[in-house]
């Protein structure tokens, strides 16, 4: 009985950019079996080596999690649309749907005064019911802090800054860069190669000078993390690796805070309230991170820059939702948007009664080291380090290019990139073609990779080692160093 799969972006380069597949099969175990037969390349992302479907990968049967029913062992019936959810770079009781959250100031609201320029400022506020002076009073005394201000963090920060949140700490210790302004709409260009929290704060406090901007130029880690984090009633995290989501997630469920999740990938945004106090937490949903490599950030794999807009402000809107006690939040639901068809989902989340964190018998009392917990700094995220005789520098290729040296130069990047800007007289094979076309090149001329920077070159340098190839270098720095060092033509992406 046909069932529809849907296969999320990261996945779709494995099943040839299908998003939806119709396939067969009477268990959620065989439909993903099936698909495994037909898409050969998707299988190690799917299931480990033992079989069984890998734990950072979920799979929904219409809205539930098959973890909260059978599992694999699900029965599914015709017309039933089974959703992948990977981690993009979240007792079985139904959780607090609808329900106020225990959520609770540190500051008294009743403390707070506005000015008359205030008042005049909030005004379209204050004559709302759900918020009135009271409201407006909450949002005075509130302190948020934001993760990252970022693609996520620029709507976030400047609507809860017009909104009037009294106190916004800003994360981060990077610096604006040409690459940013595409999405994080906080940074401007006069802003470029300035610290991305001072930029941050002009911004914001143009928008609205009565708020207090308190800035952490600093790299969150296990050391400050819960000191920073503890002065706040909300985090918002606008991270974009898996490292911080742990350690974001983990301190927030150690202080008792909730924490307001975003995150983006190409077209396609997650939303959810994480508050293990009235639901689950991040490693509810997600208990182990992707391999590194497994899942592109979104600098390999690119975000519309519109995307972060919406999802930012859908967690502003959570931020302000949880401030007033207005609403329903978004605790226990995980919302799923995808922009090329303009849809929301929703899908349930249920705290696992067995969560390492945020169950009643929690193994996890203390921050962790989440770099090793990511695998981050060993095994497939490290550069390949290769040999000075397997490495050549952009000059020293121009030297030989010069003295009429003859050799092939692959460039193995994909089509969208040589279409950006190549090396004249390269040839295209993408590293994920290479195995299938060695029979294109000759193992007694020398051959020169190169890709964007040279990590992937790297890579197509040893599959052509492993098949016999000798004469062999790698660009060292690709692309980017022939741009920076021999040819400024060549754009740099
Ligand atoms: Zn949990």
């Amino acid at each position: 009985m046909p069932v529809k799969i849907v296969i999320p972006t990261p996945m779709q380069r494995y099943t040839m950019n299908k998003e939806e597949l119709e396939v067969g099969g009477a268990t959620v175990d065989h439909a993903l079996a099936h698909v495994a037969e037909n898409y050969p390349d998707i299988k190690k992302h799917l299931f480990n080596d033992n079989g069984t479907v890998r734990s950072f990968v979920n799979v929904y049967v219409n809205d539930e999690d098959s973890r909260y029913l059978q599992g694999g062992q699900t029965a599914i019936k015709d017309g039933d649309t089974l959703t992948i959810v990977p981690s993009i770079a979240g007792g079985l009781d139904a959780v607090g749907m609808g329900g106020a959250p225990s959520f609770h100031l540190a500051q008294d609201p009743d403390q707070e005064q506005l000015s008359n320029d205030e008042v005049l400022r909030y005004s379209r506020h204050l004559i709302m019911p759900e918020v009135t002076m009271e409201g407006q009073k909450r949002l005075k005394a509130a302190k948020v802090l934001c993760v990252g201000t970022g693609g996520l963090g620029a709507p976030l920060t400047m609507y809860l800054a017009a909104a009037g949140v009294g106190t916004i700490g800003l994360v981060d210790f990077d610096t604006v860069d040409v690459t940013n302004l595409q999405r994080q709409i906080v940074h401007r260009e006069s802003s470029i190669g300035k610290p991305k929290i001072d930029s941050a704060e002009q911004t914001l406090k143009e928008i609205n000078p009565y708020v207090n901007i308190v800035k952490h130029e600093v790299m969150l880690t296990s050391d400050n993390a819960l000191d920073i984090l503890k002065d706040y009633d909300i985090i918002a995290d606008g991270t974009d690796n898996f490292q911080t989501r742990y350690l974001v997630n983990d301190a927030c469920v150690l202080l008792g805070k909730p924490n307001v999740y975003g995150s983006i990938f190409r077209f396609e945004g997650q939303a959810t309230v994480f508050f293990a106090q009235d639901g689950p937490c991040y490693r509810c949903l997600y208990p182990e991170p992707p391999p590194p490599g497994m899942v592109p950030s979104c600098a390999e794999g690119g975000v519309l820059g519109v995307l972060p807009g919406i999802i930012g402000v859908i967690q502003a809107i959570e931020t302000v939702k949880l401030i007033l006690g207005e609403g329903q939040p978004l605790i226990g639901r995980l919302m799923l948007f995808n922009a090329l068809k303009m849809s929301f989902r929703e899908l349930k989340l249920r705290k696992n009664p067995e969560c390492p964190i945020c169950s009643a018998h929690p193994t996890l009392t203390h921050l962790i080291d989440y770099d090793e917990f990511c695998g981050i700094g060993r095994g497939d995220d490290a550069p390949v380090s290769l040999s000075d005789d397997e490495e050549i520098t952009a000059t020293q290729m121009k030297a030989k290019q010069d003295g009429g040296d003859k050799f092939t130069l692959l460039d193995v990047r994909e089509p969208y990139e040589y279409a950006i800007g190549h090396i004249p007289g390269s040839k295209l094979m993408p590293l994920g073609t290479v195995k299938a076309r060695l029979h294109e090149l000759d193992t007694a001329q020398d051959i020169v990779v190169h890709c964007k920077s040279g990590k992937r070159s790297a890579e197509a340098l040893g599959i052509l080692q492993s098949a016999g190839f000798k004469k062999v270098k790698n660009l060292t720095g690709g692309i980017l160093a022939w741009s920076d060092d021999v040819d400024p033509t060549v754009p740099k992406y």
